[in-house]
Protein backbone atom coordinates (compact mmCIF):
# COMPACT_ATOMS: atom_id res chain seq x y z
CA UNK A 1 0.00 0.00 0.00
CA UNK A 2 1.56 3.61 -0.64
CA UNK A 3 2.33 5.72 2.31
CA UNK A 4 0.65 9.56 3.02
CA UNK A 5 3.96 10.41 1.74
CA UNK A 6 3.47 9.06 -2.02
CA UNK A 7 -0.11 11.11 -1.88
CA UNK A 8 1.96 14.64 -1.07
CA UNK A 9 4.20 13.74 -4.18
CA UNK A 10 1.68 12.90 -6.53
CA UNK A 11 -0.11 16.23 -5.12
CA UNK A 12 2.96 17.97 -5.87
CA UNK A 13 2.86 16.55 -9.32
CA UNK A 14 -0.51 17.68 -10.87
CA UNK A 15 -0.62 21.08 -8.91
CA UNK A 16 -2.13 23.31 -11.54
CA UNK A 17 -2.97 21.03 -14.14
CA UNK A 18 -6.60 20.81 -15.49
CA UNK A 19 -9.14 18.66 -13.41
CA UNK A 20 -9.21 15.49 -14.46
CA UNK A 21 -5.60 14.82 -13.39
CA UNK A 22 -7.01 14.80 -9.76
CA UNK A 23 -8.23 11.05 -11.46
CA UNK A 24 -4.62 9.99 -10.48
CA UNK A 25 -5.19 10.21 -6.88
CA UNK A 26 -7.39 7.39 -6.82
CA UNK A 27 -6.14 4.80 -4.51
CA UNK A 28 -5.47 4.02 -0.83
CA UNK A 29 -3.24 5.48 1.29
CA UNK A 30 -1.60 4.93 4.82
CA UNK A 31 -1.90 7.46 7.39
CA UNK A 32 -0.28 8.09 11.35
CA UNK A 33 -3.27 5.76 12.50
CA UNK A 34 -5.49 5.16 9.80
CA UNK A 35 -5.85 4.30 6.10
CA UNK A 36 -7.26 6.81 3.62
CA UNK A 37 -9.24 5.38 0.57
CA UNK A 38 -10.01 7.59 -2.28
CA UNK A 39 -12.72 5.87 -3.85
CA UNK A 40 -14.13 8.31 -6.64
CA UNK A 41 -12.65 11.21 -7.60
CA UNK A 42 -14.98 14.02 -8.88
CA UNK A 43 -15.02 14.75 -13.29
CA UNK A 44 -15.02 18.51 -12.24
CA UNK A 45 -15.22 21.00 -9.31
CA UNK A 46 -19.35 21.79 -9.85
CA UNK A 47 -19.57 18.22 -10.03
CA UNK A 48 -20.90 15.84 -7.03
CA UNK A 49 -17.58 15.62 -4.68
CA UNK A 50 -15.38 13.09 -4.51
CA UNK A 51 -15.94 10.08 -2.88
CA UNK A 52 -13.38 8.92 0.58
CA UNK A 53 -13.49 6.87 3.70
CA UNK A 54 -11.15 6.42 6.15
CA UNK A 55 -10.47 2.93 8.36
CA UNK A 56 -9.35 2.49 11.18
CA UNK A 57 -8.03 -0.78 13.05
CA UNK A 58 -10.28 -0.89 16.30
CA UNK A 59 -6.23 -1.17 17.90
CA UNK A 60 -6.61 2.74 16.53
CA UNK A 61 -9.88 3.42 17.45
CA UNK A 62 -10.12 2.05 20.67
CA UNK A 63 -14.26 1.72 21.24
CA UNK A 64 -14.41 -1.15 24.11
CA UNK A 65 -16.36 -4.33 22.54
CA UNK A 66 -19.34 -3.92 25.26
CA UNK A 67 -20.45 -0.85 23.15
CA UNK A 68 -21.15 -2.52 20.21
CA UNK A 69 -21.57 -6.24 20.79
CA UNK A 70 -25.41 -6.23 19.76
CA UNK A 71 -26.87 -5.09 17.09
CA UNK A 72 -28.83 -2.59 18.23
CA UNK A 73 -26.15 -1.29 20.01
CA UNK A 74 -24.14 -0.98 16.78
CA UNK A 75 -26.21 0.92 15.12
CA UNK A 76 -26.59 3.61 17.58
CA UNK A 77 -23.15 3.79 18.24
CA UNK A 78 -22.27 4.27 14.87
CA UNK A 79 -25.39 6.76 14.26
CA UNK A 80 -23.88 8.47 17.27
CA UNK A 81 -20.27 8.71 15.55
CA UNK A 82 -21.78 10.04 12.17
CA UNK A 83 -23.03 13.07 14.01
CA UNK A 84 -19.57 13.86 15.46
CA UNK A 85 -17.87 13.16 12.60
CA UNK A 86 -19.84 15.63 10.43
CA UNK A 87 -19.90 18.16 13.06
CA UNK A 88 -15.99 18.16 12.87
CA UNK A 89 -16.05 17.89 9.12
CA UNK A 90 -18.70 20.82 8.53
CA UNK A 91 -16.33 22.97 11.13
CA UNK A 92 -13.57 22.44 8.35
CA UNK A 93 -15.99 22.72 5.21
CA UNK A 94 -15.15 24.82 3.03
CA UNK A 95 -11.92 26.25 4.93
CA UNK A 96 -10.02 25.11 1.97
CA UNK A 97 -11.10 27.44 -0.89
CA UNK A 98 -11.37 27.76 -4.56
CA UNK A 99 -14.59 26.95 -7.23
CA UNK A 100 -17.27 25.27 -7.40
CA UNK A 101 -17.76 22.66 -4.39
CA UNK A 102 -13.62 23.35 -3.92
CA UNK A 103 -13.24 22.63 0.15
CA UNK A 104 -16.76 21.04 0.79
CA UNK A 105 -16.56 18.52 3.61
CA UNK A 106 -19.52 16.40 4.56
CA UNK A 107 -21.12 13.08 5.81
CA UNK A 108 -24.48 11.53 5.70
CA UNK A 109 -26.85 13.95 7.65
CA UNK A 110 -28.89 12.43 9.95
CA UNK A 111 -32.30 13.64 11.50
CA UNK A 112 -34.42 12.95 14.82
CA UNK A 113 -34.24 9.34 14.09
CA UNK A 114 -31.25 6.63 14.38
CA UNK A 115 -30.62 4.46 11.03
CA UNK A 116 -28.25 1.94 10.46
CA UNK A 117 -26.68 3.66 7.48
CA UNK A 118 -22.97 2.92 5.59
CA UNK A 119 -21.52 6.09 6.33
CA UNK A 120 -20.08 4.62 9.18
CA UNK A 121 -19.58 1.13 10.17
CA UNK A 122 -17.80 -0.61 12.84
CA UNK A 123 -17.49 -4.09 13.87
CA UNK A 124 -14.71 -5.79 16.21
CA UNK A 125 -11.71 -4.78 13.84
CA UNK A 126 -11.98 -1.94 12.54
CA UNK A 127 -13.85 1.62 12.09
CA UNK A 128 -15.04 2.74 8.74
CA UNK A 129 -16.55 6.31 7.74
CA UNK A 130 -17.08 7.17 4.51
CA UNK A 131 -17.69 10.96 3.63
CA UNK A 132 -17.53 13.77 0.42
CA UNK A 133 -14.86 16.04 -0.26
CA UNK A 134 -14.76 18.61 -3.04
CA UNK A 135 -11.78 18.72 -4.65
CA UNK A 136 -10.03 22.33 -4.42
CA UNK A 137 -9.68 24.12 -8.02
CA UNK A 138 -9.19 27.75 -9.19
CA UNK A 139 -11.42 27.55 -11.96
CA UNK A 140 -11.00 24.43 -13.63
CA UNK A 141 -7.01 24.10 -12.97
CA UNK A 142 -5.83 21.85 -9.94
CA UNK A 143 -5.50 23.71 -6.63
CA UNK A 144 -2.93 20.66 -5.02
CA UNK A 145 -1.81 23.05 -1.77
CA UNK A 146 -5.58 23.36 -0.82
CA UNK A 147 -6.50 19.42 -1.04
CA UNK A 148 -3.07 18.97 0.81
CA UNK A 149 -4.27 20.99 3.69
CA UNK A 150 -7.71 19.42 3.40
CA UNK A 151 -5.80 15.87 3.59
CA UNK A 152 -2.95 16.40 5.62
CA UNK A 153 -4.55 18.70 7.95
CA UNK A 154 -8.29 18.45 8.38
CA UNK A 155 -9.30 15.27 7.69
CA UNK A 156 -6.66 13.88 10.50
CA UNK A 157 -8.28 16.29 13.06
CA UNK A 158 -11.72 15.29 12.50
CA UNK A 159 -10.67 11.20 12.80
CA UNK A 160 -8.75 11.92 16.21
CA UNK A 161 -11.62 14.14 17.44
CA UNK A 162 -14.85 11.98 16.36
CA UNK A 163 -13.67 8.69 15.39
CA UNK A 164 -11.03 7.45 18.61
CA UNK A 165 -12.50 6.60 21.38
CA UNK A 166 -9.93 7.94 23.89
CA UNK A 167 -11.19 11.83 22.42
CA UNK A 168 -14.57 10.85 23.11
CA UNK A 169 -16.83 12.04 26.89
CA UNK A 170 -16.99 8.26 27.42
CA UNK A 171 -20.30 8.98 29.69
CA UNK A 172 -21.90 10.91 26.78
CA UNK A 173 -20.80 7.20 24.39
CA UNK A 174 -22.56 5.23 27.23
CA UNK A 175 -25.94 7.39 27.81
CA UNK A 176 -26.47 7.32 24.04
CA UNK A 177 -25.70 2.87 23.78
CA UNK A 178 -27.80 3.10 27.16
CA UNK A 179 -30.60 4.85 25.22
CA UNK A 180 -30.98 1.99 22.38
CA UNK A 181 -30.66 -0.94 25.02
CA UNK A 182 -33.46 0.84 26.73
CA UNK A 183 -35.41 1.17 23.49
CA UNK A 184 -34.53 -2.41 22.72
CA UNK A 185 -36.20 -3.79 25.69
CA UNK A 186 -39.59 -2.09 25.45
CA UNK A 187 -39.84 -3.25 22.11
CA UNK A 188 -39.34 -6.80 23.55
CA UNK A 189 -41.81 -6.03 26.20
CA UNK A 190 -44.17 -5.12 23.08
CA UNK A 191 -44.36 -8.45 22.05
CA UNK A 192 -44.14 -10.22 25.94
CA UNK A 193 -47.34 -7.93 26.70
CA UNK A 194 -49.21 -8.54 23.75
CA UNK A 195 -48.69 -4.68 22.22
CA UNK A 196 -48.81 -2.91 19.39
CA UNK A 197 -47.10 -0.08 20.88
CA UNK A 198 -45.76 2.09 23.95
CA UNK A 199 -46.14 5.38 24.72
CA UNK A 200 -44.12 6.92 27.61
CA UNK A 201 -45.38 9.28 30.12
CA UNK A 202 -44.22 13.19 29.76
CA UNK A 203 -43.50 12.51 25.59
CA UNK A 204 -43.49 15.38 23.71
CA UNK A 205 -45.00 13.99 20.75
CA UNK A 206 -45.90 17.41 18.38
CA UNK A 207 -43.25 18.63 16.34
CA UNK A 208 -42.27 22.01 15.92
CA UNK A 209 -43.82 22.73 13.01
CA UNK A 210 -44.79 20.93 9.60
CA UNK A 211 -41.53 21.37 8.46
CA UNK A 212 -39.37 20.69 11.18
CA UNK A 213 -39.27 17.46 12.81
CA UNK A 214 -37.93 18.80 16.32
CA UNK A 215 -39.77 18.35 19.37
CA UNK A 216 -42.03 21.18 19.88
CA UNK A 217 -41.80 23.85 22.76
CA UNK A 218 -43.91 24.06 25.78
CA UNK A 219 -46.44 21.00 24.48
CA UNK A 220 -48.62 19.26 26.68
CA UNK A 221 -46.79 16.35 27.66
CA UNK A 222 -48.36 12.81 27.10
CA UNK A 223 -50.32 10.89 30.30
CA UNK A 224 -51.29 7.70 30.14
CA UNK A 225 -54.87 6.94 30.40
CA UNK A 226 -55.33 4.69 34.08
CA UNK A 227 -57.06 1.64 32.46
CA UNK A 228 -53.69 1.36 29.87
CA UNK A 229 -50.87 2.29 32.10
CA UNK A 230 -48.56 -0.13 32.21
CA UNK A 231 -45.39 -0.02 34.06
CA UNK A 232 -41.69 -1.12 32.96
CA UNK A 233 -38.30 -1.59 34.04
CA UNK A 234 -35.87 -0.48 31.85
CA UNK A 235 -32.33 -1.87 32.40
CA UNK A 236 -30.89 1.61 32.67
CA UNK A 237 -33.26 4.27 33.52
CA UNK A 238 -35.38 2.35 36.02
CA UNK A 239 -38.87 2.62 36.01
CA UNK A 240 -40.82 4.25 33.28
CA UNK A 241 -44.92 4.49 32.89
CA UNK A 242 -47.01 5.17 29.85
CA UNK A 243 -49.90 3.50 27.59
CA UNK A 244 -49.51 0.59 26.51
CA UNK A 245 -51.54 0.22 23.58
CA UNK A 246 -53.05 -3.46 23.13
CA UNK A 247 -52.97 -5.45 20.01
CA UNK A 248 -56.48 -5.84 18.75
CA UNK A 249 -57.74 -2.85 17.26
CA UNK A 250 -57.68 0.42 18.86
CA UNK A 251 -59.67 3.73 17.79
CA UNK A 252 -58.81 7.12 18.88
CA UNK A 253 -61.54 9.44 18.83
CA UNK A 254 -61.70 13.09 19.65
CA UNK A 255 -62.43 16.50 18.50
CA UNK A 256 -61.13 18.62 15.79
CA UNK A 257 -57.35 19.23 16.53
CA UNK A 258 -57.13 17.29 19.78
CA UNK A 259 -54.36 15.74 19.03
CA UNK A 260 -55.39 12.57 17.56
CA UNK A 261 -53.47 12.58 14.36
CA UNK A 262 -50.33 13.56 16.67
CA UNK A 263 -50.60 10.39 18.49
CA UNK A 264 -50.95 8.39 15.66
CA UNK A 265 -48.07 10.35 13.49
CA UNK A 266 -45.59 9.23 16.61
CA UNK A 267 -46.78 5.86 16.14
CA UNK A 268 -45.48 6.07 12.52
CA UNK A 269 -42.27 6.97 13.60
CA UNK A 270 -42.55 4.72 16.43
CA UNK A 271 -40.96 1.97 14.46
CA UNK A 272 -37.89 3.77 14.57
CA UNK A 273 -35.76 4.47 17.77
CA UNK A 274 -35.38 8.22 18.46
CA UNK A 275 -32.32 9.89 19.88
CA UNK A 276 -32.30 11.52 23.27
CA UNK A 277 -34.13 14.79 23.40
CA UNK A 278 -36.74 14.31 20.78
CA UNK A 279 -39.44 13.78 22.83
CA UNK A 280 -40.31 10.09 21.13
CA UNK A 281 -37.46 8.54 22.81
CA UNK A 282 -39.84 6.06 24.56
CA UNK A 283 -43.02 5.77 21.67
CA UNK A 284 -42.29 2.27 20.50
CA UNK A 285 -44.23 0.90 17.92
CA UNK A 286 -44.42 -2.84 16.72
CA UNK A 287 -41.60 -2.78 13.97
CA UNK A 288 -43.68 -3.74 11.01
CA UNK A 289 -46.31 -1.31 11.74
CA UNK A 290 -47.58 0.40 8.51
CA UNK A 291 -49.34 3.67 7.47
CA UNK A 292 -51.88 3.22 5.41
CA UNK A 293 -53.66 5.58 3.31
CA UNK A 294 -55.25 6.42 0.14
CA UNK A 295 -53.30 7.63 -2.90
CA UNK A 296 -55.26 8.27 -5.88
CA UNK A 297 -53.34 7.73 -9.04
CA UNK A 298 -50.94 5.32 -7.61
CA UNK A 299 -49.79 2.36 -9.79
CA UNK A 300 -51.07 -1.26 -8.87
CA UNK A 301 -49.48 -4.08 -10.91
CA UNK A 302 -50.85 -7.51 -10.88
CA UNK A 303 -52.33 -7.69 -7.28
CA UNK A 304 -54.70 -9.24 -5.40
CA UNK A 305 -57.23 -6.97 -3.95
CA UNK A 306 -59.97 -8.97 -4.03
CA UNK A 307 -60.37 -9.15 -0.31
CA UNK A 308 -61.47 -5.10 -0.51
CA UNK A 309 -62.32 -5.08 -4.09
CA UNK A 310 -64.95 -7.65 -6.43
CA UNK A 311 -67.17 -7.69 -9.58
CA UNK A 312 -66.21 -4.39 -10.63
CA UNK A 313 -68.30 -2.73 -13.13
CA UNK A 314 -65.89 -3.42 -16.37
CA UNK A 315 -65.22 -7.41 -15.08
CA UNK A 316 -62.00 -5.86 -14.44
CA UNK A 317 -60.35 -9.14 -12.49
CA UNK A 318 -59.34 -7.65 -8.82
CA UNK A 319 -57.90 -11.11 -7.97
CA UNK A 320 -54.85 -9.62 -10.61
CA UNK A 321 -55.88 -6.69 -10.75
CA UNK A 322 -53.66 -3.88 -12.43
CA UNK A 323 -54.38 0.14 -13.21
CA UNK A 324 -51.99 2.84 -13.92
CA UNK A 325 -54.17 5.30 -11.89
CA UNK A 326 -55.67 3.91 -8.64
CA UNK A 327 -59.11 5.39 -7.33
CA UNK A 328 -59.15 6.13 -3.86
CA UNK A 329 -60.16 3.23 -2.26
CA UNK A 330 -58.44 0.66 -4.54
CA UNK A 331 -55.15 2.96 -3.93
CA UNK A 332 -56.28 2.18 -0.25
CA UNK A 333 -56.97 -1.38 -0.63
CA UNK A 334 -53.97 -2.21 -2.60
CA UNK A 335 -51.82 -0.51 0.70
CA UNK A 336 -53.28 -2.91 2.87
CA UNK A 337 -52.77 -6.08 0.94
CA UNK A 338 -49.29 -4.86 0.31
CA UNK A 339 -48.43 -4.36 3.87
CA UNK A 340 -50.10 -7.72 4.90
CA UNK A 341 -48.13 -9.47 2.11
CA UNK A 342 -44.66 -7.73 3.47
CA UNK A 343 -45.63 -8.92 6.93
CA UNK A 344 -46.90 -6.15 9.00
CA UNK A 345 -48.60 -7.00 11.97
CA UNK A 346 -50.21 -3.58 12.40
CA UNK A 347 -51.92 -1.10 10.42
CA UNK A 348 -52.43 2.88 11.21
CA UNK A 349 -55.01 4.77 9.90
CA UNK A 350 -56.04 7.72 9.76
CA UNK A 351 -59.38 8.96 8.47
CA UNK A 352 -58.09 12.70 7.66
CA UNK A 353 -55.92 10.78 4.81
CA UNK A 354 -58.53 7.88 4.16
CA UNK A 355 -61.15 7.36 1.32
CA UNK A 356 -64.51 7.24 3.18
CA UNK A 357 -66.19 4.87 0.68
CA UNK A 358 -62.88 2.42 1.65
CA UNK A 359 -63.33 2.72 5.72
CA UNK A 360 -67.17 1.93 6.12
CA UNK A 361 -70.94 1.87 4.12
CA UNK A 362 -73.44 3.49 6.45
CA UNK A 363 -76.87 1.26 6.65
CA UNK A 364 -78.74 3.78 4.49
CA UNK A 365 -76.44 3.39 1.76
CA UNK A 366 -76.54 -0.15 2.44
CA UNK A 367 -80.32 -0.32 1.94
CA UNK A 368 -79.97 1.70 -1.08
CA UNK A 369 -77.53 0.54 -3.17
CA UNK A 370 -77.53 -3.42 -2.56
CA UNK A 371 -74.13 -5.31 -1.92
CA UNK A 372 -73.93 -7.32 -5.34
CA UNK A 373 -73.68 -2.87 -6.53
CA UNK A 374 -71.12 -2.28 -4.67
CA UNK A 375 -67.37 -3.69 -5.49
CA UNK A 376 -66.12 -2.26 -2.11
CA UNK A 377 -66.21 -4.66 1.11
CA UNK A 378 -65.10 -1.19 3.56
CA UNK A 379 -62.05 -2.00 5.71
CA UNK A 380 -64.74 -1.92 8.91
CA UNK A 381 -65.62 -5.75 7.10
CA UNK A 382 -62.32 -7.00 7.04
CA UNK A 383 -60.99 -5.23 10.28
CA UNK A 384 -61.41 -8.06 12.58
CA UNK A 385 -60.46 -10.96 10.77
CA UNK A 386 -57.31 -9.44 10.08
CA UNK A 387 -56.92 -9.38 13.48
CA UNK A 388 -58.43 -12.69 14.59
CA UNK A 389 -57.26 -14.61 11.54
CA UNK A 390 -53.86 -13.37 10.67
CA UNK A 391 -52.84 -11.10 14.13
CA UNK A 392 -52.67 -8.25 12.31
CA UNK A 393 -53.85 -5.18 14.53
CA UNK A 394 -55.15 -2.23 13.62
CA UNK A 395 -54.58 1.48 15.11
CA UNK A 396 -57.42 3.78 13.52
CA UNK A 397 -57.96 7.37 13.95
CA UNK A 398 -61.90 8.34 13.47
CA UNK A 399 -63.15 11.45 14.48
CA UNK A 400 -66.42 11.58 12.51
CA UNK A 401 -67.92 7.86 12.28
CA UNK A 402 -69.28 5.60 15.23
CA UNK A 403 -69.42 3.20 12.55
CA UNK A 404 -66.37 1.63 14.09
CA UNK A 405 -67.58 1.48 17.68
CA UNK A 406 -68.60 -1.82 17.23
CA UNK A 407 -65.74 -3.59 16.35
CA UNK A 408 -63.44 -2.17 18.86
CA UNK A 409 -61.11 -3.59 21.49
CA UNK A 410 -60.70 -0.08 22.95
CA UNK A 411 -61.41 3.51 22.77
CA UNK A 412 -59.35 6.30 23.09
CA UNK A 413 -60.40 9.94 23.21
CA UNK A 414 -58.01 12.75 22.86
CA UNK A 415 -59.08 15.80 24.58
CA UNK A 416 -57.28 18.56 24.48
CA UNK A 417 -53.65 16.61 23.77
CA UNK A 418 -54.79 14.36 26.71
CA UNK A 419 -55.63 10.76 26.28
CA UNK A 420 -58.72 9.21 28.41
CA UNK A 421 -60.18 5.55 27.49
CA UNK A 422 -63.39 5.62 26.61
CA UNK A 423 -64.11 2.07 25.73
CA UNK A 424 -66.80 1.29 28.61
CA UNK A 425 -68.68 4.69 28.46
CA UNK A 426 -69.02 4.19 24.91
CA UNK A 427 -70.31 0.82 24.89
CA UNK A 428 -72.69 2.05 27.83
CA UNK A 429 -73.72 4.58 25.90
CA UNK A 430 -74.26 2.34 22.57
CA UNK A 431 -75.35 -0.54 23.96
CA UNK A 432 -72.50 -2.41 22.36
CA UNK A 433 -71.26 -5.43 24.02
CA UNK A 434 -67.19 -6.05 24.14
CA UNK A 435 -66.47 -6.18 20.46
CA UNK A 436 -63.64 -8.75 20.27
CA UNK A 437 -61.97 -10.10 23.61
CA UNK A 438 -61.05 -12.87 20.90
CA UNK A 439 -57.10 -13.59 20.95
CA UNK A 440 -55.92 -13.71 17.77
CA UNK A 441 -56.11 -17.26 16.98
CA UNK A 442 -53.06 -19.17 15.25
CA UNK A 443 -52.02 -15.25 14.62
CA UNK A 444 -50.29 -15.52 17.38
CA UNK A 445 -47.62 -17.59 16.39
CA UNK A 446 -47.41 -15.39 12.95
CA UNK A 447 -48.58 -17.94 11.02
CA UNK A 448 -51.09 -16.78 8.13
CA UNK A 449 -52.03 -20.22 7.30
CA UNK A 450 -55.68 -19.66 8.65
CA UNK A 451 -56.40 -16.46 6.33
CA UNK A 452 -57.88 -17.67 3.14
CA UNK A 453 -56.45 -17.05 -0.02
CA UNK A 454 -58.29 -13.76 -0.85
CA UNK A 455 -54.79 -12.15 1.24
CA UNK A 456 -52.23 -14.41 -0.98
CA UNK A 457 -50.10 -12.76 -3.18
CA UNK A 458 -48.08 -16.16 -4.41
CA UNK A 459 -46.92 -17.25 -7.42
CA UNK A 460 -47.03 -13.60 -8.49
CA UNK A 461 -44.32 -13.38 -11.61
CA UNK A 462 -43.59 -10.33 -13.20
CA UNK A 463 -41.42 -9.19 -15.88
CA UNK A 464 -40.07 -5.81 -16.81
CA UNK A 465 -39.19 -4.77 -20.53
CA UNK A 466 -35.59 -3.72 -21.39
CA UNK A 467 -34.69 -0.97 -19.46
CA UNK A 468 -32.75 2.08 -20.43
CA UNK A 469 -28.49 1.26 -19.45
CA UNK A 470 -25.49 4.06 -19.36
CA UNK A 471 -22.03 2.10 -18.68
CA UNK A 472 -23.87 -1.27 -18.89
CA UNK A 473 -26.42 -0.20 -15.31
CA UNK A 474 -29.89 0.80 -15.23
CA UNK A 475 -30.31 4.47 -15.07
CA UNK A 476 -31.36 5.23 -11.85
CA UNK A 477 -31.82 9.31 -10.88
CA UNK A 478 -33.11 10.48 -7.74
CA UNK A 479 -35.55 13.50 -6.72
CA UNK A 480 -35.18 14.01 -2.78
CA UNK A 481 -36.94 11.54 -0.56
CA UNK A 482 -39.78 11.60 -2.67
CA UNK A 483 -38.91 9.62 -5.68
CA UNK A 484 -36.80 8.11 -7.90
CA UNK A 485 -36.61 7.29 -11.65
CA UNK A 486 -35.47 4.28 -13.00
CA UNK A 487 -34.98 4.18 -16.83
CA UNK A 488 -38.36 5.22 -18.21
CA UNK A 489 -40.06 4.85 -15.09
CA UNK A 490 -40.70 7.36 -12.23
CA UNK A 491 -41.56 5.29 -8.61
CA UNK A 492 -43.63 8.07 -6.53
CA UNK A 493 -43.10 7.60 -2.72
CA UNK A 494 -44.40 10.69 -1.49
CA UNK A 495 -47.19 8.76 0.21
CA UNK A 496 -45.06 5.55 1.78
CA UNK A 497 -44.93 8.40 4.68
CA UNK A 498 -42.59 6.18 7.31
CA UNK A 499 -39.94 6.59 4.88
CA UNK A 500 -38.11 9.33 6.73
CA UNK A 501 -34.85 9.99 5.31
CA UNK A 502 -33.36 10.77 1.41
CA UNK A 503 -30.73 7.93 2.20
CA UNK A 504 -33.73 5.94 2.80
CA UNK A 505 -34.91 6.28 -0.67
CA UNK A 506 -31.79 5.82 -2.25
CA UNK A 507 -31.49 2.40 -0.79
CA UNK A 508 -34.60 2.33 -2.61
CA UNK A 509 -33.40 2.92 -5.66
CA UNK A 510 -30.97 0.36 -5.72
CA UNK A 511 -33.07 -2.42 -4.88
CA UNK A 512 -35.30 -1.39 -7.28
CA UNK A 513 -32.77 -1.75 -9.78
CA UNK A 514 -31.30 -4.92 -8.39
CA UNK A 515 -35.15 -6.68 -8.64
CA UNK A 516 -35.23 -5.10 -12.11
CA UNK A 517 -31.89 -6.75 -12.98
CA UNK A 518 -33.04 -9.81 -11.36
CA UNK A 519 -36.14 -9.84 -13.09
CA UNK A 520 -34.58 -9.91 -16.59
CA UNK A 521 -32.87 -12.44 -15.76
CA UNK A 522 -35.02 -15.08 -14.22
CA UNK A 523 -37.34 -17.39 -16.01
CA UNK A 524 -39.69 -17.42 -13.37
CA UNK A 525 -39.30 -14.08 -11.84
CA UNK A 526 -41.60 -14.34 -8.70
CA UNK A 527 -41.85 -11.52 -6.94
CA UNK A 528 -42.80 -12.09 -3.57
CA UNK A 529 -39.49 -14.78 -3.60
CA UNK A 530 -37.21 -12.06 -4.68
CA UNK A 531 -38.02 -9.68 -2.20
CA UNK A 532 -37.87 -11.72 0.72
CA UNK A 533 -34.34 -12.22 -0.15
CA UNK A 534 -33.50 -8.69 -0.26
CA UNK A 535 -35.27 -8.04 2.88
CA UNK A 536 -33.41 -10.95 4.75
CA UNK A 537 -29.87 -9.57 3.05
CA UNK A 538 -30.64 -5.95 4.43
CA UNK A 539 -31.16 -7.30 7.97
CA UNK A 540 -28.05 -9.48 8.05
CA UNK A 541 -25.48 -7.05 6.56
CA UNK A 542 -27.20 -3.51 6.61
CA UNK A 543 -28.05 -1.73 3.54
CA UNK A 544 -27.70 -2.15 0.45
CA UNK A 545 -28.42 -5.26 -2.09
CA UNK A 546 -27.04 -8.73 -2.51
CA UNK A 547 -24.11 -8.78 -4.61
CA UNK A 548 -22.70 -5.17 -3.80
CA UNK A 549 -20.25 -5.77 -0.63
CA UNK A 550 -17.27 -3.95 -2.22
CA UNK A 551 -17.30 -0.80 -2.98
CA UNK A 552 -20.67 0.20 -1.33
CA UNK A 553 -21.57 3.74 -1.55
CA UNK A 554 -21.71 5.90 1.62
CA UNK A 555 -25.13 7.22 1.27
CA UNK A 556 -27.49 4.67 2.30
CA UNK A 557 -29.76 3.79 4.74
CA UNK A 558 -31.84 1.21 6.50
CA UNK A 559 -35.15 0.22 4.88
CA UNK A 560 -37.55 -2.05 6.81
CA UNK A 561 -39.56 -4.90 4.49
CA UNK A 562 -42.84 -2.76 4.67
CA UNK A 563 -41.42 0.13 2.57
CA UNK A 564 -39.45 -2.40 0.12
CA UNK A 565 -42.59 -3.83 -1.16
CA UNK A 566 -44.42 -0.66 -1.35
CA UNK A 567 -41.77 0.90 -3.25
CA UNK A 568 -41.37 -2.40 -6.13
CA UNK A 569 -44.85 -2.28 -5.78
CA UNK A 570 -45.06 0.91 -7.00
CA UNK A 571 -43.02 0.51 -10.06
CA UNK A 572 -45.16 1.16 -13.46
CA UNK A 573 -43.02 -0.97 -16.03
CA UNK A 574 -44.00 -4.33 -14.59
CA UNK A 575 -45.69 -6.35 -17.19
CA UNK A 576 -47.26 -9.86 -16.27
CA UNK A 577 -44.67 -13.27 -17.24
P1 LIG B 1 -56.52 16.31 15.25
O1 LIG B 1 -55.96 15.22 14.40
O2 LIG B 1 -57.18 15.77 16.48
O3 LIG B 1 -57.40 17.22 14.49
P2 LIG B 1 -53.78 17.24 15.45
O4 LIG B 1 -53.09 16.04 15.97
O5 LIG B 1 -53.62 17.56 14.02
O6 LIG B 1 -55.33 17.20 15.81
O7 LIG B 1 -53.27 18.44 16.34
C1 LIG B 1 -53.74 19.76 16.16
C2 LIG B 1 -52.67 20.76 16.55
O8 LIG B 1 -52.33 20.65 17.92
C3 LIG B 1 -51.38 20.60 15.78
O9 LIG B 1 -50.94 21.85 15.34
C4 LIG B 1 -50.41 20.02 16.79
O10 LIG B 1 -49.09 20.43 16.53
C5 LIG B 1 -50.94 20.55 18.09
N1 LIG B 1 -50.66 19.59 19.18
C6 LIG B 1 -50.84 18.25 19.11
N2 LIG B 1 -50.49 17.66 20.26
C7 LIG B 1 -50.09 18.65 21.09
C8 LIG B 1 -49.59 18.68 22.44
N3 LIG B 1 -49.45 17.54 23.13
N4 LIG B 1 -49.25 19.86 22.94
C9 LIG B 1 -49.40 20.99 22.23
N5 LIG B 1 -49.85 21.04 20.98
C10 LIG B 1 -50.20 19.89 20.40
MG1 LIG C 1 -56.29 14.86 12.34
Amino acid sequence: MNTDKELRTRLQRIHRKSYPAYKDLKGSYRFPGYILHINHVQGDPFAAPSKLSVELAQSQAGFPEDLFDKKYKRISLQDHLIRIFGKELSNCSFHAGGSGKSGLMSISRCGQEVLERTALVMDKDRVLARFEVGFPANGRSINAPELEKILFRYIPECVKKALCYKSLDPKRIRSVVNLAEDQYFIRQELAKRNLVAFVANGSVLPRESGVSDKPMKNAVAFESPASLKTDLSLPHRGKLAGMGIPRGITLIVGGGYHGKSTLLKALERGVYDHIAGDGREYVITDRTAMKIRAEDGRAVSHTNISAFINHLPNGKDTVDFSTEDASGSTSQAANVVEAVDSGAKALLIDEDTSATNFMVRDELMQSVISADMEPITPFIDQARTLYEKMGISTVLVAGSSGAYFSIADHILQMDTYRAYDITDKVRKICGIRAAGQTNPGSAGTGQASAANNIWSQEGRCLRVGRLERRHDQIKLKQFGRESFSIGRETVDLKYVEQIVDTEQTTTLSYIMRYVAEQLEKNPKPEIGRLLSEVCRYMEDHGPGVPGKQAGQPGNLAYVRPQEIYACVNRYRGFRRK
